[in-house]
């Protein structure tokens, strides 16, 4: 299942699309997720240039899994997501995995 929806972090003026993918790998016991995060317009369009990143959260335990090296301002957006994804949110992604 993939779904999308739109976040919001207190230090940039656009929001940004949250899509999810999930390890294809029936061996696989990882349990995460995969979220991929695009700059939008306040339309849900995309911008000409988004910015974009993607970070890897285990469903269980709600950690970030291997965070690479990135600007500090994403390492900031990445934890306001991880504090304040809502639990409903949080629960659909580990009934996804
Ligand atoms: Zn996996």
């Amino acid at each position: 299942m993939e779904t999308e929806y739109v976040v919001r972090f207190s230090s940039h003026p656009r929001p940004f699309w949250v899509r999810d993918s999930y390890c294809d790998n029936p061996n696989c016991r990882c349990r995460k997720v995969c979220l991929n995060f695009m700059e939008v317009n306040d339309t849900g369009q995309p911008q000409k240039k988004p910015l974009m990143f993607s970070i890897h959260v285990d469903v269980d335990t709600w950690q970030e899994d291997e965070p690479p090296d990135r600007p500090p301002e994403i390492t900031a957006w990445v934890r306001e997501f991880l504090d304040q994804c809502p639990l409903p949110r949080r629960t659909k992604y580990r009934e996804s995995y």
